[in-house]
């Protein structure tokens, strides 16, 4: 009855522990939906791989992973002066690592919090967040001026955003580590994001004196989609003939065949991209001038019948969507699963099953 996401565990486990083990400092990322495994779940499996640090999207997303995870908790939203960053309870403030990236923010966080650890994010080429090289010197004269140290344990190190370039970061990283070096900060941390496995044996080796720390959460949940299979439940087959009337819209069937009713659909996040590209839209537009239809059918739907992709029958419904299915095609019974192709990262699984 669900839209399911089954795991196969040896497997997925396999995957995850060899991520961990190439890239040593490994900061898993366990944010948003959770990458569609939930973040209660990826934070107890950040346990079990044993790291001291996860990642978060928000402030908000702490409790749910706080309790799961012993661990350091970097926040990947900057601290502001407002918001849940406030309000924060005592408890699980010392084990927050905040991002900072504007001078006022590092005061106002010190003011309020003088315990706080931090780092410092460095604005890189995605310009999102974060300290320009003036403004990381005059963040390093803040600190200095508020009686840091060399080696001060609240300043946890220095973090760089990278876009999803693959393999093309050095140039532009080497550029943003000079900054750090020059704005005297004395932090030997470099947490970054995006880096190539290449890129970051590079670095390793010209900046030796650095610590890398990959803030990780794709290629580690992600990485092995062979361990990972989503699938959607088959609530009801309707025979349709050509002209009979289906759906919210009352539309007319353009020939015969059946109406599956699939689980998963808009609370799912199910075909909530549009048709894209000209093509497409000028293949509606035909259908419609053709034969005076609605445009029926055009639109595919990311689930899987007898081995092809199959037509949406009309944009899906809130928990399930109606597909058409062409005379010719086997046609599945109530309560068998077909595929679905979904983006992890904005999909709401009713059941993960870990085998
Ligand atoms: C989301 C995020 C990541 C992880 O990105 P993936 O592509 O899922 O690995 C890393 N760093 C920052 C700052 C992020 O916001």
């Amino acid at each position: 009855m669900s839209l399911t996401l089954t795991v196969d565990g040896d497997r997925w486990r396999t995957h995850l522990r060899a991520v961990a083990a190439a890239h040593p400092g490994l900061v898993p990322v366990v944010k948003g939906n959770g990458y569609g495994f939930g973040l209660h779940r990826l934070a107890r499996r950040a346990a079990w791989l044993g790291v001291d640090t996860i990642a978060v999207g928000t402030y908000e997303e702490l409790p749910e992973v706080a309790t799961r995870f012993d661990g350091d908790l970097l926040v990947l939203t900057p601290w502001r002066p407002f918001g849940a960053a406030l309000e924060l309870e005592p408890a699980l403030a010392r084990r927050v690592v905040h991002t900072v990236g504007r001078t006022e923010d590092l005061a106002g966080l010190l003011d309020r919090d003088p315990d706080a650890r931090f780092v410092l994010e460095r604005l890189t080429s995605m310009r999102r967040h974060g300290f320009s090289a003036p403004g990381l010197r005059e963040a390093a004269d803040l600190l200095r001026a508020r009686g840091f140290s060399e080696g001060d344990r609240r300043l946890r190190g220095v973090a760089l955003h990278l876009p999803l370039t693959r393999g093309e970061h050095l140039p532009e990283v080497h550029r943003l580590l000079d900054n750090v070096v020059a704005a005297g900060l004395g932090t030997p941390t470099v947490w970054v994001s995006h880096l190539t496995d290449a890129e970051l044996v590079s670095l390793a080796t010209s900046h030796a004196d650095f610590g890398f720390r990959p803030r990780i959460g794709t290629a580690l949940w992600l990485g092995d989609r062979g361990a990972l299979r989503v699938t959607a439940t088959v609530l009801d087959v309707h025979r349709l003939a050509r002209g009979d009337v289906y759906g919210y819209r009352a539309r007319h069937a353009a020939r015969g065949g059946h109406l599956l009713v699939v689980s998963g659909g808009t609370a799912h996040g199910i075909g909530l991209e549009s048709p894209t590209g000209e093509g497409s839209l000028r293949s509606r537009a035909g259908t419609v001038a053709r034969g005076g239809l609605d445009a029926v059918g055009v639109v595919r739907s990311p689930f899987t019948v007898d081995g092809k992709p199959r037509l949406f029958a009309e944009p899906p419904h809130m928990q399930a969507s109606m597909l058409l299915l062409p005379e010719g095609a086997a046609v599945p019974a109530v309560g068998d699963e077909v595929d679905v192709r979904v983006r992890f990262t904005a999909t709401q699984f009713d059941r993960v099953v870990v085998t």
